[in-house]
């Protein structure tokens, strides 16, 4: 944060919370989310394709009751596309540890293969 005038960490605490879904709340009684269609469209079809979570072994595969979400490989602040190939499909907790930077294994089926978007890069 050295450096960072109020606004600029006003501008990443928005764009954090566009990047993870979840509501700005700046003081106000109401909250709202704001994300990209495309970016949604994408989340959706990785979600609707896989249906469990994209982590090798995920040990809560099997609780039920999961809704599962999806991650931008690439973080929509950071430039990451509306490409299926930037999101994968993860449960609550591998979706924290992904987005908190923590090692996570992950498999994948084609047509997706994030592989491809990684070697864009
Ligand atoms: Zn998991």
């Amino acid at each position: 944060m050295l450096g960072m005038t109020s606004l600029d960490v006003e501008v990443e605490r928005i764009l954090r919370s566009i990047h993870l879904g979840t509501p700005i709340s700046g003081g106000r009684t109401t909250t709202t989310t704001v994300r990209h269609p495309d970016h949604i469209k994408v989340q959706k079809e990785i979600v609707n394709f896989y249906g469990e979570c994209q982590a090798v072994d995920c040990p809560y595969a099997d609780w039920g009751g999961i809704t599962y979400e999806a991650a931008h490989i690439v973080a929509v602040e950071d430039g990451g596309e509306a490409d299926v190939d930037n999101v994968l499909c993860f449960c609550p907790s591998h979706h924290k540890m992904f987005d908190d930077g923590i090692a996570v294994d992950i498999w994948w089926t084609e047509p997706h293969n994030p592989q491809r978007f990684l070697d864009k890069l």
